[in-house]
């Protein structure tokens, strides 16, 4: 037995130097109600260590990032693909998402105002325009897609040809899928 295990999972907060607007524990997502009962942010220490790189690399550019999802208990995914069952863009639960492992963020960049990089189109837009390579949208939006993947490759992570805004770690999958009951994260309500 491993005397010291690396804990399941890492919260990542503001004083990390990011911005958490985490959807899913909103009413602003596609399933139009809060499906987190707390807005917190958790990655496997693996994942955050790649973020802490992508934060340093966007520094130096006057970036930061904003955080819309990270870990999403398997549970969770469940109710996003009863909501939308579209394999284009969720993760069928029995296959698991890479965000049900802790390994996958998805975010976007904000420039040294504080403005969100013009992307072409919002989060969770199921639509082709989401598509990395995708002309349809403008020049700007293309040039801040390869920006952002520039900065998360170079950092360590692989990227998601469906959505601009997913990263997860290389070979995801050997990361164990995770629930909420399990974690007692209370993610998904109930503990006080
Ligand atoms: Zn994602």
């Amino acid at each position: 037995m491993d005397a010291n295990p690396k804990p399941p999972l890492v919260e990542i907060i503001p004083d990390d130097g990011v911005e958490l607007a985490l959807a899913y524990a909103t009413a602003e997502n596609f399933t139009g109600r809060p499906v987190y009962a707390a807005a917190r942010c958790y990655l496997h220490p693996d994942a955050a260590a790649c973020l802490r790189n992508a934060i340093a690399l966007a520094e130096r550019f006057g970036c930061r990032f904003r955080i819309f999802d990270g870990f999403r208990p398997a549970e969770a995914q469940q109710i996003l693909w009863d909501a939308c069952p579209d394999p284009d863009f969720l993760a069928d639960p029995k296959k698991g998402s890479p965000h049900s492992r802790g390994a996958a963020v998805d975010l976007t960049l904000l420039d040294a105002t504080g403005r969100a990089l013009d992307m072409g189109t919002p989060f969770d837009a199921f639509t082709p325009l989401s598509h990395h390579g995708n002309g349809d949208v403008s020049l700007e939006a293309q040039r801040n897609r390869l920006f952002l993947l520039g900065l998360m490759t170079d950092a360590g992570w692989d990227f998601y040809r469906n959505e601009w805004w997913h990263y997860q770690l290389f070979d995801a999958k050997r990361y164990p899928l995770l629930h909420d009951a399990e974690l007692g994260l209370g993610m998904l309500g109930s503990p006080a």
